[in-house]
């Protein structure tokens, strides 16, 4: 039986082992943390993730989609709250369909479990990764806990130790012709809990994404499971009126949400104790090619860890099972074939979705308050709705369907033109709902 080394069992490792144990391979998972289902975290403890058309076809295929489902909680649209405390609600795609809300320690948790289960993987914790010999198959760890070294010797190495990667790190980057970068963008995060009323109920429309956009920072927020909301602010790390650097004591904490995000204030009036709870982190896209060497492969955020603007991290890390094991399948599990067919074709891929992450970055925080970005979304739903198969909306492409997200940019970019042209038709706030702009679209297609 030929063995298999998973660095990691965060999200996609977990998932990756399934594939591979299905496939006849004997998995072995080494993890630098403690089991974390052994660890009390409460729902609301850790950031929340909307999982997606792609993450759930990858779930599937290997028949654990309906476990993660019974932690999954829909979000057909997304609210918006203004200062002024106006809702606006937007629909995600078309009736029926929704992202879904999954608490990360929960989903890593049943993902571990599924490893172990369906996929019969062993995991060890505790072990830390230090470096790998990517042609031959053999990696090093540090067993946290006794301080020993060990060696593991298997025909094949995936990576997915996430962003910021010990393999890509300690053995990729040394590599002659290996192309890596790292960008920070200027905007960090921290995490709120908003909790549930006292008798457990929610504090707003449980089934919604609900988004505090401010042009330059905006709030975020996603229901669990327990009645409470995780909330993530992304703001910049400091310069401008609005940044992390200003919001440090108490009071200034107090004061910032009471003028920018009052309605959410008057639902926790208690924001300044809770504020330091989570620490403030940081966000970053690695680009890196080739995603592998010899007999080792990055997936997931190891290979493309982008900004989390499109909901779409996860997603894409699922993706990256669904596209390795067809390749394997491909190849007849000649695993050099399926690797270089792998690097080939998925890093567009990888990129496209990093390019769209910071798109949306620009669309949730300034665009989505807009009047007109509202009016130019509302043609678009509406051309769309007439000809589904001339036109998907973007958010669509990449959000319920699995086109690849290198085609969707490029046809998203295609349609931004599109639609440029057509808002700047002479008093199109009048006419929006005219056939002279269906007839204009069309004519532009
Ligand atoms: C604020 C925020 C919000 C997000 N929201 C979404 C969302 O809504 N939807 C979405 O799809 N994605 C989202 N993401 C992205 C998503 O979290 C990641 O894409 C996803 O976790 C990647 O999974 P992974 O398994 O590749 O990496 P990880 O989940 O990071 O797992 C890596 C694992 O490797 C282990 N590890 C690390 N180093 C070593 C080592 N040296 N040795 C052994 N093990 C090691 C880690 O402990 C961890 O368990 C978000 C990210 C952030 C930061």
């Amino acid at each position: 039986m030929k063995e298999v080394t998973i660095v990691g069992a965060g999200l996609v490792g977990s998932l990756w082992a399934v594939y591979m144990s299905k496939a006849g391979y004997k998995v072995t998972i080494f993890e630098l943390r403690d089991d974390i289902r052994k660890a009390e975290i409460s729902a609301g403890k850790s950031i929340n993730l909307a999982l997606s058309n792609r993450g759930w076809k990858a779930l599937d295929a290997v028949g654990v989609g309906d476990e993660i489902r019974k932690i999954a909680i829909p979000m057909p649209g997304r609210i918006m709250h203004s200062v002024e405390g106006d809702l606006t609600y937007q629909p995600y795609g078309k009736e029926g369909e929704a992202i879904f809300s999954v608490s990360r320690g929960d989903i890593n948790a049943k993902m571990m479990d599924i490893a172990e289960k369906h996929g019969e993987a062993t995991i060890h914790y505790n072990h830390q990764c230090l470096k790998v010999d990517l042609e031959n198959g053999i990696a090093w760890f540090l067993n946290k806990k006794s301080g020993e070294t060990i060696e593991k010797k298997s025909d094949l190495i995936f990576a997915a130790d996430g962003a910021f990667s010990a393999v890509r790190y300690t053995s990729m980057q040394k590599l002659d012709r290996f192309n890596y970068s790292q960008n920070f963008i200027a905007d960090g995060y921290r995490e709120i809990l908003l909790p549930a009323n006292a008798d457990g109920s929610y504090k707003m429309e449980k089934n919604a994404l609900h988004i505090w956009p401010r042009g330059r920072f905006m709030l975020i927020a996603l229901p669990n499971d327990d009645g409470s909301f995780t909330c993530t602010l992304f703001m910049p790390h400091e310069g401008g009126e609005n940044s992390f650097d200003k919001v440090n004591t108490p009071e200034e904490v107090d004061s910032f949400f009471k003028k920018v995000f009052p309605d959410f204030h008057e639902m926790m009036p208690e924001i300044a104790q809770e504020w330091g709870n989570h620490p403030l982190s940081s966000l970053a896209i690695m680009r890196c090619f080739p995603w592998h060497h010899g007999k080792t492969a990055l997936l997931g955020d190891s290979a493309h860890a982008t900004v989390p603007f499109y909901g779409q991290g996860m997603n894409g890390g699922f993706e990256d099972c669904t596209v390795m094991h067809e390749l394997m399948l491909k190849h007849n599990e000649n695993w050099e074939a399926t690797f270089e067919d792998y690097s080939q074709t998925r890093k567009p891929d990888g990129d496209a979705l990093q390019d769209l992450s910071l798109y949306n970055y620009h669309v949730m925080r300034d665009f989505v308050a807009d009047p007109m970005f509202l009016l130019r979304k509302k043609i678009e739903a509406k051309f769309s709705d007439l000809y589904p198969n001339q036109w998907m909306p973007l958010y669509s492409q990449v959000t319920f369907s699995d086109i690849r997200y290198s085609v969707a940019l490029k046809r998203g970019n295609e349609q931004n033109s599109i639609m440029d042209k057509v808002m700047e038709m002479e008093n199109i706030e009048a006419i929006w709902d005219s056939e002279a702009v269906i007839e204009k679209i069309k004519s532009l297609i």
